[in-house]
């Protein structure tokens, strides 16, 4: 089977690989449809984070169940599946606490393999999400709704419920890449009635609008919070979302937050920021790995399928799997939003 292959930084492959076989009874082996590339992918595609030279690659993915493990009896074979990134086992206290992006039984690999024709899913049972129906009963932009329930779609409303977004909320959105413009989709979806993203970017910006934002503030660092301050008649943000990573967007997150706000964070840190400034305005900072499939099932799934969001359109180019250079290319030179890579056409 072809399978997308991390050479190098800066370089990706396609490969022929041997197809994956059931490993233990838990597991499914799902043939991929369509995956695409995650922001997160671009800190090893760039060389910032480290990786394995010849590792598969890809955590989001939407396919076919094809084979399933002696204990997997909530999906069958020929079912229409989301492949989370997340393996929640559904039985621990982190699981059942509706955090199964911090699933306490941990799984052997834990990014890759979605960027290739089949895949190895543990945890099938619980974590899978699946669809009704077939993929040829949908249309192109429901099954890239669909492909978003793997990843950023939930994360972007894993930032809003950390932020314990509330119907009426004032909620500030920090980071316009596609999880910060589905964490516009989730503070709506959680009822704030003022959405005010931080955009640089018009197209980001445009997206933005269509997915709920009611104000767009494209200044930068003071001049950005000095904004969102006039918007809020100097009241700040009843809730921030803080979909960046950085240390600065987790400080700007607390200036613009009013006292006793909480800041909802899903950007993966890469260092912490000094919580001083927190305490003296009571905000709360929480957030952490989304939990993709708790959402899904309770809300995200039902969303799509009525036709309330449409967070597929993030997606802004498409590529097939020989493609694979390219699809990371475009997104690290910010050409696209989210690159979708058709794997399968059915
Ligand atoms: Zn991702
Ligand atoms: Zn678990």
């Amino acid at each position: 089977m072809k399978a997308a292959i991390f050479v190098e930084p800066g370089k990706m492959a396609v490969k022929e690989i041997d197809k994956p076989k059931i490993e233990k009874s838990t597991d499914a082996v799902i043939r991929i449809l369509r995956a695409c590339v995650c922001g997160s992918d671009l800190w090893w595609f760039r060389g910032i984070s480290k990786r394995e030279a010849g590792s598969t690659v890809g955590h989001e993915a939407i396919g076919i169940v094809e084979e399933i493990g002696d204990d997997v009896t909530a999906v069958h074979p020929g079912d229409f599946v989301i492949a989370p990134f997340t393996h929640g086992c559904g039985k621990c206290a982190a699981c059942r606490a509706g955090f199964d992006g911090s699933c306490e039984e941990r799984i052997e690999n834990t990014n890759g393999g979605y960027q290739g024709e089949y895949l190895r899913f543990e945890h099938a049972n619980w974590a899978l999400v699946k669809i009704p129906g077939k993929p040829e009963d949908y249309t192109d932009a429901q099954l890239n709704n669909f492909l978003t329930l793997a990843d950023v779609m939930a994360t972007g409303y894993h930032a809003a419920a950390s932020a314990e977004v509330k119907q009426g909320d004032t909620t500030v959105v920090i980071g316009d890449g596609a999880v910060g413009l589905c964490g516009v989709i989730g503070a709506r979806l959680r009822g704030a009635s003022r959405i005010i993203l931080m955009s640089h970017h018009e197209d980001r910006a445009k997206l933005g609008r269509e997915f709920g934002a009611t104000d767009i503030v494209s200044e930068r660092g003071e001049d950005a919070v000095k904004k969102v301050m006039e918007l809020t008649n100097g009241n700040g943000a009843d809730s921030v979302l803080e979909c960046v990573g950085a240390t600065s967007a987790i400080e700007q997150a607390g200036q613009v937050a009013r006292a006793g706000a909480v800041v909802g964070r899903v950007g993966v840190p890469q260092t912490e920021p000094s919580s001083n400034t927190l305490f003296w305005k009571n905000i709360g900072l929480r957030g952490g790995i989304a939990s993709v499939t708790t959402y899904d099932k309770d809300i995200l799934l039902d969303a799509v399928l009525k036709g309330e969001i449409n967070p597929g359109k993030v997606f802004t180019k498409r590529f097939d799997l020989d493609h694979i250079q390219e699809a990371y290319e475009a997104m690290d030179k910010r050409e696209a939003i989210k690159s979708l890579i058709i794997v399968a056409d059915k």
